[in-house]
């Protein structure tokens, strides 16, 4: 059975998207058969996966409206060997369509049940909103992953996506709970970034993941070369968290 995970924060540039296709990567690479999903219309998962998104036939996009199958609209990443659920432009539109549709918000379920034994992860990239596409990756979802950068406003966004989990999972998905929030572009010199890792490992304890990923460029600067970042520089500090990550995650679905 796939297990299915959320990427997910309602703000843009906290490395949801490097964490999808990193950890991806990462699982693949464990011998874990791994589908990235791009829920997010800017594609960037996409291109990151080295899949150019100005040039497909079919995209998550035609899943979500039924006018395809993931069969017919997955490919595989050439650099990261997972297959990829691509996005585009065209999905900005879905927002829209998906309102007039029966089971709007669990359309990206339905589409990824017929597909279940070919994974045993599934990752959900989602965008920078808590809208109909991210409502979509929350009802297909066993668990939610929270990246987050240990600065003060982080705490303050986190509480409005913690009622968002918590109203999804009253209503409408029984299964869904957070697996974890994962420390992102942490800079240790930093003391305030100490101070606010400590504050959510008091509070939240072990929804906390041991893994930190470090502010490194070498992650930057992996999507312009179409390549995960733990592909790109296997060796880079920020490589080698993720792929510390991907065990941790690998234990942690044996006790879900
Ligand atoms: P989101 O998907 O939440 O919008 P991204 O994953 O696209 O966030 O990250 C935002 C930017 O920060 C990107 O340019 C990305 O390359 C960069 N980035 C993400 N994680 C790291 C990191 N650990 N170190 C350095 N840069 C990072
Ligand atoms: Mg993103």
């Amino acid at each position: 059975m796939a297990r299915i995970f959320c990427v997910a924060n309602q703000k843009g540039g906290v490395g949801k998207t490097t964490t999808c296709v990193n950890l991806a990567a990462a699982l693949q690479q464990a011998g874990q058969r791994t589908l990235l999903v791009d829920l997010d219309p800017q594609g960037n998962a996409t291109m990151g996966s080295g899949i150019d998104k100005r040039a497909l036939q079919k995209s998550v996009y035609h899943v979500l409206v039924g006018l395809a199958t993931l069969d017919q609209a997955r490919a595989s990443s050439p650099s990261g060997g997972y297959d990829v659920l691509p996005a585009n432009r065209d999905l900005a539109g879905a927002e829209v369509e998906l309102v007039a549709l029966e089971r709007r918000e669990n359309r990206l379920r339905d589409a990824l049940k017929a597909f279940d034994a070919d994974y045993d992860f599934v990752l959900v990239d989602c965008p920078p909103s808590l809208s109909m596409l991210t409502l979509n990756g929350l009802c297909a979802a066993h668990g939610v992953i929270i990246p987050m950068q240990c600065e003060y406003y982080a705490l303050e966004g986190l509480s409005d996506l913690v009622n968002t989990i918590k109203k999804v999972h009253a209503n409408l998905n029984r299964d869904l709970k957070i697996i974890g929030l994962l420390r992102v572009m942490f800079d240790p010199r930093m003391t305030l970034q100490q101070q606010v890792s400590a504050q959510l490992e008091n509070h939240f304890a072990d929804k906390v993941f041991r893994a930190i990923v470090p502010r490194n460029v070498r992650l930057a600067e992996a999507p312009s070369h179409g390549m995960p970042g733990v592909i790109f520089d296997k060796a880079a500090k920020g490589a080698q968290a993720y792929m510390a990550f991907a065990t941790e995650m690998i234990e942690r679905v044996k006790t879900l």
